[in-house]
């Protein structure tokens, strides 16, 4: 006997038929453990319910109030929890549906976008001690039980109510059900051949998942890695097997404050790094590619990999901007000439050297869309005087190139900042970490849905990107792919430097005008909004310590002849972003250089 939750999404549940067959499987659940498997069932609301809902109040209003957005998308996943329901009772299959209030899924106040906080188990567990199956309405829960406020948790949250309900009742299993057969290499919709994954760790789905493959919520995978939840992706359609999300073995954790317990739990740093940097290179397609397919000739391994955008310069065509990368110090006297044989035939003005720098870095899956998580670090190393060179972020780790003098003062602030106990702060992290899987790259994934902003001459002085980055959490706005320039800019005296990021379009006029202000008041330039481009990146726990990844996911991209705007890679990931209408052919240039493709074309269901 187990107790199994399965999740169906939109196009799953997308008419009466699909709610008959959805029944049908439900009730072979049950019937696989001789009748005694217990169900928990998540739905989302009808195939394209929340996208209509979400167009008639935007017909109504441009900018709807939250709360009554919240009331409105609810009511999607209550048309189809009610209609499931009565499927399985028709069939024979004792079921009740109930909403997030009546389970008691407890979530922060912020409409539209609010975090478990805990679920009830208690009347869920009485209805599947009576043989019934419960059918719950995905994506919403209620932020103060006096007063039953309606809440929802972010498009594609019912993914995560599934994980929620599956790490809150223990079960033993949790299935998400949706049109395609499970994760693949990238989204087939973009690229035919894409392939099957059989597994992947749930560190690259995360990365996965928030950089663009809406196969699943992050904040799901984030649960399911912080409470070991068995998790595995499958098609509604057919009886395979899908994609097993490993996580790793985990010690128990408490239930309450499900999504907003300890967003850091590790923090290290690591010394044995030197930064190199060319400045003022010429902004062209292939520049990248041949200078990191050179560093992998040479079998050097690179770690982070900053490019920013290009300099505010009002000269012609093609313009210039930086690129800055770092490496084991022990690799730096090769790398130098690499960087400076390359640099000259690329003509950039100048390449610089700085061994004297450490990596310092915040980890845990708790951080994820939790914008304020990596602007209390740059805060806290700011209140220690601490001044950032480099920043690299992923969804779950923030790292801070800084000199090395600072290092062990960033170590204890940030120690003392995110409450982890100053021994567990691991002081090299030069340790390997242990391959998974052979290849370098699991999956890509492009993101359309970003915008980038840049905020010019900003003060090089510490405290700056704490200021910046601390308004945008305010305002909820979570930020990636943030990348600061090398060279600073004199300006009135003052040493300045160029400031970019990537945030989520929805965010980004609101991004604007909050940064505006700041802008003003700390004395920068200008803030500049891009809404044009396109992210495409690769992931994969196979590309540590492998030379060249990087350079191979480059070169495909010059040979498309498509500019990179802006690169910056984490441990996992390496992000590209490019103008938003070459991101498709970018994304299947990408996937056919890292040899991806499947033999077996994939189907995805038709609505
Ligand atoms: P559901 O309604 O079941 O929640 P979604 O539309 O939210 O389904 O997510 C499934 C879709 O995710 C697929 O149809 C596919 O187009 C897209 N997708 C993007 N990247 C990937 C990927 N790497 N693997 C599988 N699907 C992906
Ligand atoms: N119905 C919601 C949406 O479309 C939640 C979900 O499907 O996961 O975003
Ligand atoms: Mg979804």
């Amino acid at each position: 006997m187990a107790l199994i939750v399965q999740k169906y999404g939109g196009s799953s549940v997308g008419s009466v038929e699909r709610i008959q067959a959805v029944a049908r499987r439900i009730m072979t659940t049950v019937q696989a453990g001789q009748g005694k498997n217990s169900v928990v069932v998540v739905v989302s609301a009808m195939g394209k319910t929340t996208d209509g809902l979400i167009k008639l109040a935007t017909e109504i209003t441009p900018q709807p109030n939250r709360r009554e957005m919240d009331m409105l998308l609810s009511t999607g996943e209550q048309v189809s929890i009610a209609l499931l329901s009565m499927a399985l009772q028709h069939y024979g299959q004792a079921a009740i549906s109930l909403n997030g209030a009546q389970v008691g899924i407890v979530t922060e106040s912020a409409h539209t976008r609010a975090r478990i906080l805990h679920i009830e188990t208690e009347r869920l567990e009485r209805h599947l001690g009576q043989g019934k199956v419960v059918v719950v309405a995905g994506f919403q829960g209620i932020s103060n039980s006096e007063d039953l406020e309606v809440t929802t948790l972010g498009r594609g949250g019912s993914d995560t109510s599934a994980v929620a309900l599956a790490a809150a009742l223990k079960a033993d299993l949790c299935e998400i059900y949706t049109d395609v057969p499970g994760i693949l290499t990238t989204d087939p919709r973009i690229v035919e051949n894409a392939r099957l994954l059989d597994e992947i760790t749930c560190d690259e789905m995360l990365e996965l998942a928030s950089l663009g493959a809406k196969v699943l919520h992050p904040r799901a995978v984030e649960i399911a890695r912080n409470y070991g939840v068995k998790l595995a992706v499958r098609s509604s359609w057919t009886e395979d097997a899908g994609t097993l999300v490993l996580s790793p073995p985990r010690p128990p954790r408490p239930l309450e404050g499900l999504e907003i317990a300890r967003p850091v739990d590790g923090i290290s740093i690591d010394t044995d790094q030197a930064k190199i940097a060319l400045l003022h290179v010429p902004d062209r397609p292939g520049i990248a590619a041949h200078f990191f397919g050179e560093l992998a000739r040479t079998g050097l391994d690179v770690d982070l990999i900053i490019q920013s955008i290009q300099e505010d310069e009002s000269g012609e065509p093609p313009g210039h901007n930086d690129i800055a990368f770092t490496v084991r110090t022990g690799l730096l006297a090769e790398a130098e000439a690499v960087a400076r044989r390359v640099g000259q035939e690329l003509g950039c003005s100048e390449v610089t050297v700085d061994t004297h720098v450490a990596k310092v870095s915040i980890a845990g899956a708790g951080m994820i869309g939790r914008p304020g998580v990596a602007a209390q670090m740059f805060t806290t190393l700011a209140a220690a005087g601490i001044n950032l060179q480099l920043i690299s972020t992923s969804e779950v780790k923030v790292s801070c190139i800084v000199s090395v003098d600072d290092g062990q003062k960033a170590i204890t602030s940030l120690c003392l900042g995110f409450d982890v106990d100053n021994s567990a702060a691991r002081l090299d992290a030069s340790t390997p970490i242990a391959l998974v899987s052979p290849a370098p790259v699991r999956g890509v994934a492009l993101d359309v849905n970003q915008a980038r902003l840049a905020i010019r001459q900003v003060p090089d002085r510490p405290g700056m990107a704490a200021h910046l980055f601390q308004t945008l959490a305010k305002q909820g706005v979570s930020v990636d792919m943030i990348i600061q320039s090398q060279r600073g800019k004199v300006v009135n005296g003052v040493m300045t430097n160029d400031i970019a990021f990537t945030v989520s379009q929805v965010d980004a006029e609101a991004a604007r005008t909050a940064l505006e202000e700041v802008a003003r008041e700390l004395g920068c330039g200008s803030v500049v909004l891009d809404k044009g481009i396109a992210k495409v990146s690769i992931v994969g726990t196979g590309m540590v310590g492998q030379p060249g990844v990087a350079a191979r996911m480059f070169a495909a991209l010059a040979q498309e002849q498509i500019n990179i705007e802006m690169i910056a890679t984490s441990e996992i990931k390496v992000s590209c972003v490019v103008a938003e209408d070459e991101g498709p052919r970018a994304l299947r240039a990408i996937h056919t250089a890292f040899e991806l493709a499947g033999s077996v074309p994939v189907s995805v269901a038709k609505p």
